[in-house]
C-alpha cells in the first residue's frame, strides 16, 4: 500500500458488528476477519486503537426500558463491551498482533485499567489498544467513548465502522433513493437529524475538531482503504 493517509486512528467498532447474521454475542468468522482486517492496517505502519461496544450482548437503555434501574444497566452494557474486548484482543492475539486492553472500570484481573499516557506508550510500540468499558460512566455511549478516547490519545481520524458504507440522506435499507454523503460537516449532521452517533459523541468530535469517517466494516478491504486516504464512506469534519 502507497504510504498511509494516518499515522495513528481511533477505530470505533460496534457490538452489533461482531454478530454476522447472529442475534446475539460473537461470531468467531466475523471477529477473525476484523481481526486480519486491523492487522493488515499495523502492518501498515498505523497506529490503531480501537473501542467496542456492547450491543450485541447487552443495552442499557433497553433493560432500563423493561424497569431495570439504568445506571446499573449501564454498568452492566460496559461489563459486556469488556466481554468483546477480551474477544477481539483474542482474535488479533491469534493473528501475531500485539494488543492491549485497557479497561474504564477496575477489572485487573483481564484489563489493564485505563490511562492515557501508557495507551500512548502502547500505540507508539506498535500495539493495538482496545478500549473497553466506554467511558466508565453510565448515561453515556460507545460513540462517545470513542470520541473522548480519539481525542485523548492525538488520532489523527476517528473511523466509525457500520453496517452501511457511509451516512444516507434517508435509510438505504427501506428506501433504495437514500444517497450517500461523501463529506458532511457536523453541524449539518446536527441540524439533518441524520443518524451518524448520538448528539453528545458528535459535538465533542465538533469541538475539538475531530474528523470522522462512517464507512462499512462488512465490506471487506474497507478499513484499509479508507486509511489509505482513498474515497470511501462519508467524512464528517468541523
Ligand atoms: N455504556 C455506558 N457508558 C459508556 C459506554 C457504554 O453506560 O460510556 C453502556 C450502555 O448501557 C450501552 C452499553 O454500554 O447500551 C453498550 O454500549 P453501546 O450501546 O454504545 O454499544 P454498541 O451500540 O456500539 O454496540
Amino acid at each position: 500500500m502507497a504510504r498511509p493517509a494516518y499515522q495513528r486512528i481511533l477505530l470505533k467498532l460496534s457490538g452489533e458488528a461482531l454478530m454476522g447474521d447472529g442475534h446475539y454475542g460473537v461470531d468467531r468468522a466475523v471477529i477473525e476477519r476484523m481481526a486480519g482486517e486491523i492487522k493488515e492496517v499495523a502492518d501498515a505502519g498505523v497506529q490503531v486503537a480501537v473501542v467496542i461496544g456492547g450491543g450485541n450482548i447487552f443495552r442499557g437503555m433497553a433493560k432500563a426500558a423493561e424497569g431495570m434501574d439504568r445506571a446499573t444497566a449501564d454498568y452492566m452494557g460496559m461489563l459486556a463491551t469488556v466481554m468483546n474486548a477480551l474477544a477481539l484482543q483474542d482474535a488479533v492475539e491469534s493473528l501475531g498482533l500485539a494488543s492491549r486492553v485497557q479497561s474504564a472500570l477496575h477489572i485487573s484481573q483481564v484489563a489493564e485499567p485505563y490511562i492515557r499516557r501508557r495507551a500512548i506508550r502502547h500505540l507508539e510500540r506498535g500495539r493495538l489498544v482496545i478500549f473497553g468499558a466506554g467511558t466508565g460512566n453510565p448515561f453515556f455511549t460507545t460513540d462517545t467513548a470513542a470520541s473522548l478516547r480519539a481525542m485523548e490519545i492525538n488520532a489523527d481520524v476517528m473511523l466509525k465502522g457500520t453496517k452501511v458504507d457511509g451516512v444516507y440522506t434517508d435509510d438505504p435499507v427501506t428506501n433504495p433513493q437514500a444517497m450517500r454523503y461523501s463529506s458532511l460537516t457536523y453541524t449539518e449532521v446536527l441540524e439533518k437529524n441524520l443518524k451518524v452517533m448520538d448528539a453528545t459523541a458528535i459535538t465533542l468530535c465538533r469541538d475539538n475538531q475531530m474528523p470522522l469517517i462512517v464507512f462499512s466494516i462488512n465490506k471487506p478491504g474497507a478499513l484499509l482503504r479508507v486509511v489509505s486516504g482513498e474515497d470511501e464512506g462519508t467524512l464528517v469534519k468541523g
